[in-house]
């Protein structure tokens, strides 16, 4: 492993805020328990739910970072049921995922839209995953290289080498997310490379690479140790504390064992 691992749960649209406290309740008194040496963790609630986290977490000082699901690419103005960048810092939001294939696929979120969202989250000082990954039928021809090369260099080129420390990059192939169907650590491992060739050739060699689609106890050790990367979001298996830092724990293992 190159980074220190990097987990983000993703709660998407689960857990009102009353919900969202225990959750974030339980895994501080689990990390209290049992410290996660080597990892950077990552929580990714609902909007409503991100001032109660960020309270907890601050209160009970829990090692943990607050992400939001989504941003706007404006600052502020008439855009109904949107949330600008300025809004998440202000409740000590540190992260912030762009792109998802939820958004994408359900919301219309197009490439230059993601590009666009990612350049003023960046500027704003958010830490950036941008989630990129194809489709069944993509993986079906085999195209799916050529795909994530496109959405990478799409959403990345041109972007200044100061912001480069903030970016991360999500493998989420959308067949595997929320199904059940895992990606195999071999496909895991090739498409990490391959990303890697991208930032590389883009002159982001800092970035992160994660994994996430379907990511659970059973399967997190082997694919952050084959699949070769630095980590995972996990979205399922992220509404359980048991469960999102046994994940966790894969990571911090597979880091240790490598030094
Ligand atoms: C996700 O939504 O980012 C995700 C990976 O979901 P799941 O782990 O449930 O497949």
């Amino acid at each position: 492993m190159r980074h220190q691992p990097l987990v983000i749960g993703n709660w998407k649209m689960n857990l009102d805020y009353v919900e969202a406290l225990h959750l974030g309740q339980q895994i501080g008194v689990m990390l209290k328990n049992k410290p996660v040496e080597h990892v950077d963790i990552v929580l990714a609630p609902p909007f409503v739910d991100i001032r109660s986290v960020t309270s907890i977490v601050e209160s009970e000082k829990i090692p943990v970072e607050v992400a939001a699901q989504h941003v706007n690419a404006n600052e502020n103005g008439a855009h109904t049921g949107e949330v600008s960048v300025s809004m998440l810092k202000r409740l000590n939001v540190t992260w912030v995922l762009v792109g998802h294939s939820e958004r994408r696929s359900m919301y219309a979120m197009d490439d230059a839209t993601v590009s666009a969202t990612l350049r003023h989250a960046l500027r704003g000082g958010l830490r950036v995953v941008l989630c990129v990954g194809e489709a069944l039928e993509i993986r079906e021809a085999d195209d799916q290289d050529e795909f994530v090369r496109t959405q990478l260099v799409s959403a990345l080129k041109g972007i200044d080498a100061r912001f480069h420390e903030l970016l991360s990059v999500a493998y989420e192939p959308i067949w595997a997310i929320g199904t059940g169907r895992t990606a195999t650590s071999e496909q895991v491992a090739s498409m990490t490379a391959h990303i890697r060739n991208v930032l590389s050739s883009l002159g982001v060699d800092a970035a992160r690479v994660l994994y996430g689609g379907s990511v659970n106890t059973e399967n997190a050790a082997t694919i952050v140790r084959e699949g070769l990367v630095d980590g995972f979001l996990v979205g399922g298996a992220s509404l359980k504390a048991e469960s999102f830092l046994s994940i966790v724990q894969s990571c911090d293992d597979c880091y240790d064992g490598k030094r």
